[in-house]
């Protein structure tokens, strides 16, 4: 079988009208409307990196895409469109139609088309660029955070990151948490709906892939600002199996990644415009703290500031 038959087979579907040409020319054409930018990220998926070798073709499909939606989400973008490079050691059709499905699952249930790609052979790599719109002016950028903000969180934070530990063997979870965890970790649900909302209710956004305070850092120094975070009302994961050690769960809270929930920070006067938001969308949003002119990134429980040494992840750390 030829790279054109896997691209006919698996990745070929019709354009939708926003898509003047699709998959089959040397490029895309697409049509951006009047009054929008256009919002474009990469993110690759690498095995051995981002996924075991034996994972399910179909979780890595939902979550490659996944991640990339929600960078879109994060930006307040509305995400449109996506091409797929992707690297495969050998043509194995079991393993190319569940991910092809789980892939398509989750452009569907966003609203992407894929438009384009490469195929090659290789060691197995997924790379997606997507792209989406968002009005004129209205990006939510990771420099626009403001002293006196309020910082947010959507979700639960940890969850992703305790599956990886109960994984890779460090620790044990009961049943019926690994289960739960397992779904937070492969798949992810972009926060598409809580991005669109927050173009006007936020200052400053991004999605949290890194651990709370690797990515919280970036809208800080983006912005020249420090924050204060109150560790009791973090959104923690909760057991069904034993309570962990304090170090696990702080660690696994502030620092573990594959979190995929948004991070903001809004002025005051938008709390009960958020409650609102939180109960619309069925998606708890937690206040975790505030902005602070004073350029350092501390955490408090009660009175008391926790040390912090993670940092959160680092590819080449
Ligand atoms: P070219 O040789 O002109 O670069 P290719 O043979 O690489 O073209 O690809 C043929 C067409 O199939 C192009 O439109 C390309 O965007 C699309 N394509 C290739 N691989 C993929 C893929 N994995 N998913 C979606 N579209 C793809
Ligand atoms: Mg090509």
């Amino acid at each position: 079988m030829a790279e054109f038959d896997v691209i006919a087979r698996y990745f070929t579907r019709p354009a939708p009208p926003s898509v003047a040409v699709g998959v089959g020319d040397d490029a895309a054409l697409l049509s951006v409307r009047a009054g929008y930018q256009l919002a474009v990220s990469a993110d690759m998926s690498v095995c051995g990196t981002h996924f075991f070798a034996d994972a399910d073709p179909e979780a890595i499909g939902w979550k490659s895409m996944a991640v990339n939606i929600s960078d879109m989400a994060a930006m307040g973008a509305d995400p449109r469109w996506a091409t797929l490079s992707i690297a495969l050691p050998e043509i194995d059709h079991d393993w190319l139609h569940g991910f092809s499905r789980g892939l398509f699952a989750c452009a569907d249930a966003y609203g992407v088309s894929l438009i384009g790609g490469d195929t090659t052979r290789g060691p197995l790599n997924i790379a997606i660029t997507i792209m989406g719109e968002v009005p004129t002016g209205k990006a939510l950028r990771r420099d626009a955070a403001q002293a006196g903000d309020d910082i947010w969180v959507s979700g639960t934070l940890g969850q992703a990151a305790l599956w990886l530990q109960s994984r890779l063997g460090t620790m044990q979870l009961s049943a019926e948490d690994a289960r739960r965890f397992a779904i937070a970790m492969h798949h992810p649900q972009p926060r598409v709906a809580l991005g669109l909302a927050l173009r006007d209710l936020a200052h400053a956004a991004l999605d949290i892939s890194d651990g709370l305070l690797a990515d919280l850092g970036h809208i800080l120094r983006a912005s020249k600002l420090g924050a204060q975070l109150d560790w009791q009302a973090l959104p923690k994961p909760v057991l069904t199996g034993d309570a962990l050690a304090p170090a696990l769960i702080s660690s696994v809270v502030l620092a573990g990644g594959d979190d995929y929930e948004l991070c903001f920070t809004a002025p005051l006067h938008q709390r009960a415009r958020l409650s609102t938001l939180s109960q619309t969308l069925a998606l708890p949003l937690t206040r975790i703290g505030v902005v602070t002119a004073a350029a350092e990134l501390s955490v408090f429980d009660g009175d008391k500031q926790m040390p912090l040494q993670q940092k959160g992840y680092n590819h080449f750390g």
